[in-house]
């Protein structure tokens, strides 16, 4: 299959990239690694008239500890920032990441193949919001924030706000995701990350991304729960996250908080895989994902 026609544009800067979006509005698309927007294109399910290739602007793609003290309205320091154009396998492979990311070095294997990783990138993944992506989940467990930039200005928007459904964020048609900023690693607290696909590279049936934080008496202050291929979107497990809430991380526990978000959340039928059998995962993975996140957060794992 071949693309319809288009004109293309390959800018150096983000600046050259937003007059381009601007221009053509909902008739252009910005082009990262290419790996969902070219085969969507080949098969005529886009037909951008206008590509703008992000792959000339270096200063997107970067994986840097966070320094910044607030000043550009991002999240103060601590943590690590990657920029949009950042390869999936350079956050793989990033020694900083798994230092302040931990969850993220052990979730990217998961996505596709490494020829898919190679060029694909964090932020496109992110924009892309596929809800059986396994990136929008790990970033919603986070809390991370995206820097989204036009020519207007720039705001930065908590990865709860950012996905707004199947396939849709509120980057605007002549926005540009800049940079994602992660939280770094906090006292007593553990993340953990689970999938099943039916092979290995595929799109996953159901997962989750989670983070645990404990206090000083081992009761859960805190949890996200965020899961990938279970509905029309990333979505976080709110009532499944109350029950954990307040109480030790016990076997019956956990086992509550599995068959809640069960409950909670709509798998989707589809050729893959029955609704009630992706319940039946997430019932697993939660339960799975938990007992690990409890370990590392007290430090025992
Ligand atoms: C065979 C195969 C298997 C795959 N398996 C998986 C999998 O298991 N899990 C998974 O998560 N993904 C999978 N993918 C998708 C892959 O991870 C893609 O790389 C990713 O979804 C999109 O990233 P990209 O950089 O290629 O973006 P592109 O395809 O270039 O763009 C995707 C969308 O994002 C927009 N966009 C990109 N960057 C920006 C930006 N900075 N600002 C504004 N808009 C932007 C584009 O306009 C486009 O609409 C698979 C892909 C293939 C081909």
């Amino acid at each position: 299959m071949k693309p319809a026609s288009f004109e293309y544009h390959a800018p150096d800067s983000v600046e050259e990239a937003l007059g381009l979006l601007t221009e053509h509005g909902w008739d252009a698309k910005a082009l990262a690694g290419g790996q969902s927007l070219i085969p969507a294109m080949n098969f005529r399910l886009a037909r951008p008239a206008v590509l703008v290739d992000l792959n000339l602007i270096d200063e997107l793609a970067f994986i840097r500890r966070n320094e910044n003290g607030g000043g550009d309205g991002g999240p103060g320091p601590g943590g690590v920032r990657i920029g949009a154009m950042t390869r999936q396998r350079a956050v793989e492979k990033s020694e900083l990441v798994a230092e302040l990311a931990p969850l993220l070095t052990e979730m990217m294997p998961h996505i596709a193949h490494p020829q898919i990783r190679n060029r694909g990138t964090f932020g496109g993944s992110a924009v892309h919001a596929d809800p059986a992506s396994e990136i929008p989940a790990a970033l919603l467990a986070l809390d991370a924030s995206c820097r989204v930039r036009g020519v207007e200005g720039e705001r930065w928007v908590r990865a709860e706000e950012f996905f707004l459904g199947l396939f849709g964020t509120s980057l605007e048609p002549d926005e540009l995701l800049i940079e994602i900023a992660l939280p770094g690693p906090r006292e007593l607290t553990g993340c953990a990350f689970r999938e099943i696909s039916r092979r290995q590279g595929d799109y996953a049936l159901a997962g989750l991304a989670i983070r645990l934080t404990l206090d000083v008496k081992g009761r859960i202050q805190e949890a996200r729960l965020a899961y990938l291929g279970v509905g029309g979107a990333p979505a976080l497990a709110a009532s499944a996250a109350a029950v954990l809430i307040g109480e030790k991380p016990t076997a019956t526990v956990v086992e509550d908080a599995a068959r809640t978000a069960a409950g909670e959340l709509e798998p989707m039928e589809d050729m893959h895989a029955s609704a009630a059998y992706r319940s039946r995962l997430v019932e697993i993975l939660t339960r799975e994902a938990l007992a690990t996140a409890a370990e590392r957060a007290s430090g025992s794992g």
